[in-house]
């Protein structure tokens, strides 16, 4: 491609409203242009990025055994009707009517639709098991769409859903879709990490997250220090007994103090002069609109993905002001678990507090010498918080936790039976009974994967991509258009690289030499070729290494074999 006719928008500044690194240089080496709020055009530069992801991933999958459909974006809601998840999934779900009033959606994913295509298709054991996958377009009414394709709300997305005959057949596909997993995220030369995931609110199932570390990663991944344990926060289970209570035998009897206005939790330990671990959070929450209290100790976070595996609901929101007003009878800020009548789901580390301080659901009051299992009852003692960095690790018990940064490229999961058995997907065993199929699902971010290589592999100049990933193997600058004999060379050079097979960027523009240099930096190709002062002078062209910035110089004889070899490693 010659730059002088290419599409690519290079901008000098950083725009303002881009926060991550990834997005700002994919808007100024012109990958992506905004459209709507997570809603973006790819340009040609993003087009060849997102491709080259896509021919590894289709490689990859196919090597697998997978197979290639393309199902339609949208859908109507009539298989969503039957899966329940017409009305079940929130607000991130599209849904409109055609001319004719009939109710519709955009795909946030297909399990029914491919549920639906394989109980027309697949009738018998035989024909089982069977992986099919597509690579699509996704669209998510996401709340807070941000960093560009990182969480967008229209994204790419490769997903494919497995169907089998039995739980080991699962688990083998399962496995070789890990395996397919670890060779696309290496072949794009990602540090990664497969982590332990929430498996949603299937109980019983798989499912694990391959996260690429970065600081900007919005999901929190725990490992151990000392075993192999990696998991995402969401799923990462906290030890139960890190330390046993202090014998509380001589606490005094629980009494309301005067707290006036203090409401958070560091007002009141600062107040009390306490830890702050001490001053217990009673959360008040609408699980499947019926009242519940969550007890965490006041430095930890609930994790409302363990509470709502607990509690066993599937909606799980903040009380309303006015709903905890009337519960507590107070203003807010002052909950807590004695005198209140809901159901009081009470964190492991609570107990072993010993005394601690709650709200006394009385306006400026807290209650002191408040002992758990003594003052109040609990209705379940669980694990319902975050993990936290430096704790026990709960498998090994030896190491400690250790929370690092994370972006979800991509999750495999053992869905089981969930959708087989609302939308009938059955097959004909070998003894002749109808039963559901057994499935498993495996999703991958395309343009997530993308953004998360530019937040690993970048500089102050520009993205550095990783070769595989690379929107052009080479770019070929020539410093001098104007000179009409290193122009007519240069055009043969681009000839000679494209009959080998190099994909090659001709910078052919009439632009200064420095403007040139700076656009190869920020767009990021492995390799620059130079025809510039060197040639002239010496007779000889500049290689550059993008990544190390090192130059060689070679003969124009030597070039094609230079390059071959540096793209090969
Ligand atoms: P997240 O927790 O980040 O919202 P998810 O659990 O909803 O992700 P899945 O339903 O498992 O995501 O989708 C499969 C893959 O699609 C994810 O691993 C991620 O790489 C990608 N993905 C999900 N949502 C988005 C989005 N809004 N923008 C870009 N990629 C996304
Ligand atoms: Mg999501």
């Amino acid at each position: 491609m010659r730059f002088s006719q290419a599409l690519i928008p290079t901008l000098k500044e950083t725009p303002r409203d881009a926060e991550v690194i990834s997005h700002q240089l994919m808007l100024r080496a012109g990958l992506i242009r905004k459209v709507a709020s997570g809603i973006y055009t790819l340009l040609p530069m993003g087009v060849r990025v997102i491709r080259k992801f896509e021919a590894i991933v289709r490689e990859e999958m196919n090597r697998s055994g997978a197979q290639e459909v393309i199902m339609p974006m949208v859908v109507p809601a009539s298989l969503w009707q039957q899966s329940g998840r017409w009305t079940k999934y929130g607000p991130e779900l599209l849904r409109f009517k055609d001319r004719h009033d009939n109710d519709f959606l955009l795909g946030p994913t297909h399990e029914e639709v491919i549920t639906d295509l394989v109980t027309q298709t697949v009738k018998s054991y035989k024909q089982l098991p069977i992986n099919l996958y597509q690579i699509q377009s996704k669209f998510r009414d996401e709340i807070r769409p941000r960093f560009g394709l990182m969480r967008g709300r229209e994204f790419g997305m490769k997903d494919a859903y497995s169907f089998h005959n039995t739980w080991e057949s699962l688990d083998q596909t399962y496995e070789d879709m890990r395996q397919a997993y670890e060779r696309i995220f290496s072949r794009c030369g990602l540090g990664f990490r497969m982590v332990q995931a929430d498996s949603g609110a299937i109980g019983g199932s798989v499912s694990a997250e391959f996260m690429v570390l970065a600081d900007t990663g919005e999901d929190a991944v725990i490992t151990c220090s000392h075993c192999h344990f990696a998991a995402n926060v969401e799923a990462a289970t906290c030890t139960a007994n890190d330390t046993a209570p202090p014998n509380s035998s001589n606490v005094p009897a629980a009494v309301a103090i005067l707290t006036p206005g203090k409401k958070t939790v560091a007002e009141v330990a600062e107040f009390l002069n306490v830890d702050n671990k001490f001053v217990i959070k009673t959360m008040i929450y609408l699980a499947d609109n019926s009242p519940i209290a969550a007890l965490i100790c006041g430095h930890h976070e609930v994790n409302e993905i363990k509470l709502k595996h607990v509690l066993g609901v599937s909606e799980l929101v903040f009380a309303s002001e006015s709903l905890v007003k009337k519960l507590t009878e107070s203003e807010l800020g002052y909950a807590g678990p004695i005198g209140l009548n809901i159901p009081l789901i009470t964190d492991h580390s609570v107990m072993q507090c010993g005394e601690i301080i709650t709200g006394a659901n009385q306006s400026n009051h807290h209650m002191q010498h408040v002992v758990p299992g003594r003052d109040f009852v609990p209705t379940t003692v669980a694990d319902i918080r975050n993990a936290v960095s430096g704790e026990t690790c709960s498998q090994c018990n030896t190491g400690q936790y250790e929370i690092r940064r994370g972006i979800e490229v991509g999750h495999i999961f053992k869905l089981g039976e969930t959708y087989s058995d609302k939308m009938n997907c059955q097959f004909t065993d070998q003894d002749g009974k109808n039963k559901p199929m057994i499935m498993g699902c495996y999703g991958v971010g395309i343009g997530r994967t993308v953004a998360a290589a530019i937040e690993q592999s970048h500089d102050d100049k520009g993205i550095v991509w990783p070769k595989a990933l690379a929107p052009f193997e080479v770019v070929l600058i020539l410093a001098n258009t104007k000179d009409a004999t290193l122009l007519d060379f240069s055009n043969q050079l681009y000839n000679r690289l494209q009959n080998e097979g190099i994909d090659t960027l001709f910078d052919d523009r009439a632009e200064n030499p420095g403007i040139k240099f700076k656009d190869a930096e920020l767009i990021g190709i492995p390799f620059h070729i130079i025809v510039g002062k060197t040639w002239e002078k010496e007779g000889l062209l500049e290689i550059k290494n993008r990544r190390t910035g090192e130059i060689i110089k070679v003969t124009e004889a030597d070039l094609i074999s230079h390059i071959k070899k540096l793209l090969e490693h």
